[in-house]
């Protein structure tokens, strides 16, 4: 048989998402793992959200809706960003589909020619650099580290502008280390943005979840940039709904009407239902958000202050979102629990095998010395994984 689309082939699978199905077949096998895998939250979604959506069903909202989504999710959208960032759009400059991430792919798709360069910091969230590649364009990595609070300045950006790069992506706050560019730091970065004619991708589904410093949009910074930004979220993070899957995207009507015009061949819409459920999200009381971000801002605390007493580890405290980005490279060249431990890579299958305890090695975030924990689980279970590692560690295994 003819060999399938080389392209489709050379992609890599999500490691976060291939993490969570390690542990959940662990589980399903009655192993006693505790995952910190893919960044999911262990909250129920709101009840009057449930509601809405239940109501939706209801009500026979059970057909075909615009490519781009129904013009009252629209609105709730742009009542949402003006209140709670103050941003001022309007529904043609809003874009809803089935999750942020396809809401990413599609701004790629309608943004990039094959052989385009984006510039990519490192560490980012596994998805971009695939998606890149699945658009025919070349991701640009731009290495960080703890020096910097694994931020990019404005110098290193500029110096990796070439003719042919045409868009920079930035998570703010980012996954997987948690890091918040200011407002200053944004300014500075929109600068050589707008004067290299690029555009920018700006990801911030974790906006909601900053707990050092205020968060601020790329897209508020200056006018200049708002004209060549697109912004992305959606209800995963904020809402406790990842399973429903709806994101968005808000940018110049330009790129939005594209964006509807590839959805109409691609997705068609996303859910009907979920599209009323998110409406209740956005427009509805936001009391469940404080309530999720002071457990989140608890779990945190907790972290930090466990691993802060590890001489083996350690970690940057992380501005927002919820995961730990963990440097474990004081244990390369040695042995724990009878593995060698050369990379992250090891570290995390280590733990995983004789500690019990699920993390995402580092590398499919491009880095090689770290392993990422999400704490979007319970104290207990945080609690659990933590005197895992510790035991780990000590060279004392749990399995
Ligand atoms: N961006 C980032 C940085 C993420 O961590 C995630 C989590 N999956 C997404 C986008 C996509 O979120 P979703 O597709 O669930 O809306
Ligand atoms: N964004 C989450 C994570 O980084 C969910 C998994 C995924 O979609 O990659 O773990």
């Amino acid at each position: 048989m003819k060999p399938l689309s080389s392209q489709a082939r050379a992609i890599k699978p999500s490691a976060t998402l291939a993490i969570n199905a390690i542990s959940q077949d662990l589980k399903a096998k009655g192993v006693d793992v505790v995952s910190f895998g893919a960044g999911e939250t262990d909250f129920f979604t709101p009840d009057h959200i449930k509601a809405a959506g239940i109501a939706a069903i209801e009500q026979n909202k059970s057909y075909y809706t615009s490519s781009s989504g129904i013009a009252p999710l629209k609105s709730a959208i742009c009542g949402y960003l003006d209140r709670t960032f103050g941003l001022k759009y309007e529904n043609k400059n809003i874009c809803v589909s089935s999750g942020a991430k396809h809401v990413l792919y599609i701004a790629m798709r309608v943004m990039l020619n094959p052989g385009d360069e984006v510039i990519l910091p490192a560490p980012y969230w596994v998805t971009y650099e695939e998606a890149i590649r699945m658009c025919g364009a070349v991701p640009v990595i731009l290495n960080t580290d703890e020096s910097t609070r694994f931020k990019i300045s404005p110098e290193q950006l500029a110096a990796a502008v070439t003719e042919r790069t045409k868009c920079v992506i930035l998570t703010n706050p980012s996954n997987p280390t948690g890091m918040l560019y200011s407002e200053e730091e944004l300014s500075g970065l929109a600068k050589v943005i707008v004067d290299n004619d690029l555009y920018l991708i700006d990801d911030e589904i974790y906006a909601t979840l900053v707990y050092e410093g205020k968060f601020v949009s790329a897209a508020a910074v200056d006018p200049e940039l708002t004209k060549r930004t697109v912004i992305v979220n959606g209800v995963s993070k904020t809402y406790a709904m990842t399973g429903w899957r709806i994101g968005f995207a808000a940018g110049p009507a330009e790129i939005i009407k594209l964006m509807d015009t590839y959805l109409s061949h691609s997705t068609g819409n996303a859910s009907n239902i979920a599209q009323y459920a998110s409406i209740a999200a956005y427009a509805g009381d936001q009391e469940c958000v404080a309530k999720m971000h002071a457990e989140f801002t608890k779990r945190r605390a907790y972290f930090l202050e466990r691993v802060a007493a590890m001489d083996k580890v350690s970690c940057l405290p992380p501005d927002g979102a919820f995961y730990i980005f963990m440097n474990v490279s004081k244990t390369f060249g040695s042995t724990l629990c009878g593995e060698k431990i050369d990379n992250a890579d090891d570290f995390a299958q280590a733990l995983l095998k004789h500690g019990l305890v699920a993390t995402v090695p580092g590398a499919a975030f491009g880095s090689q010395n770290h392993i990422r924990w999400s704490y979007a689980t319970s104290i207990e279970n945080i609690k659990k994984g933590l005197d895992r590692l510790e035991r780990f560690l000590n060279n004392e295994p749990t399995a």
